[in-house]
């Protein structure tokens, strides 16, 4: 699935969202860490609660946020892409694509593999 005109916007939307997932949790993780390195210090204990409160929340927000526009962008990457690639915007035609193609002989009507060529119930060219 190659675009000529360059990366989807869905695409680029999704990556977004992912590098701010990625923040989120690196601000979230972040905040353990600074926990974990001054685990028994409580100098500014009061400043360094708030700061840490502020980025766990940030952070959890950027997670809950990327994710959120990462899974919108690739359903939308999915279903535009689907329609790009059969070249009609109509809803319902993936059903009918989903199944195996037949044909419908000329003769007899009956219905036929789209690589047949000749007929199996009346063996007429199709
Ligand atoms: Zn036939």
């Amino acid at each position: 699935m190659s675009n000529p005109n360059g990366p989807h916007p869905a695409q680029i939307v999704k990556h977004i969202g992912t590098g701010l997932a990625i923040l989120g949790v690196l601000l979230f993780l972040s905040t353990f860490i600074s926990a974990a390195l001054n685990f028994g210090n409580f100098d500014n204990f009061d400043e360094r609660g708030r700061s840490m409160a502020l980025r766990a929340v940030f952070g959890f927000i950027f997670m809950i946020a990327g994710g959120a526009v990462h899974g919108v962008a690739s359903s939308q990457e999915r279903s535009k892409g689907d329609n790009f690639n059969d070249g009609n915007w109509s809803p319902g035609s993936d059903s009918e694509l989903a199944g195996p193609i037949n044909i419908r002989c000329p003769s007899c009507r009956a219905l036929n593999d789209e690589a047949a060529k000749y007929c199996d119930q009346c063996g007429k060219n199709l």
